[in-house]
């Protein structure tokens, strides 16, 4: 698997600039790269009625879906308020979503502003309830 992390990175720094966060100020950016190569971008959304709200990561897989794609290598997440200064992990929301399509080596990038930081989906979400327990 032979990933440009770096790539990623700046690609969801582009994509926070489009976050639409007007309560939190928290403004998230998540690029998507699915087993063909092919990326898919999402950004925050917050609602008046905070419940609505939609996170980056989720809006990503929204798109790629959309589209077709079904498998997916990585997945690269910035957020913070004004400056990226701490790594932004997905939420448990996005973790079980993306659990739907990905496999435990699916990698999770983050970025604080200095290093990239690598997990895998095994990590962050290592008992999850997935399709094969409705058989
Ligand atoms: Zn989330």
């Amino acid at each position: 698997m032979d990933i440009n992390y770096n790539e990623l990175v700046q690609l969801a720094i582009f994509t926070r600039q489009r976050a639409y966060a007007p309560y939190s100020n928290f403004k998230v950016g998540a690029y998507l790269l699915d087993a063909n190569d092919e990326c898919y971008y999402g950004c925050n959304i917050e609602n008046a009625s905070y419940s609505a709200t939609i996170c980056a990561e989720r809006g990503a897989f929204m798109q790629a879906v959309s589209v077709g794609a079904r498998k997916f290598k990585a997945i690269c997440i910035v957020g913070g308020l004004d400056e990226i200064t701490d790594f932004c992990y997905p939420c448990g929301v996005c973790l079980q979503f993306m659990s739907e399509f990905c496999d435990g080596d699916f990698q999770i990038v983050l970025y604080n502003g200095k290093e990239i930081r690598v997990h895998t989906l095994d990590e962050l979400l290592p008992h999850r309830f997935n399709k094969d327990q409705l058989k």
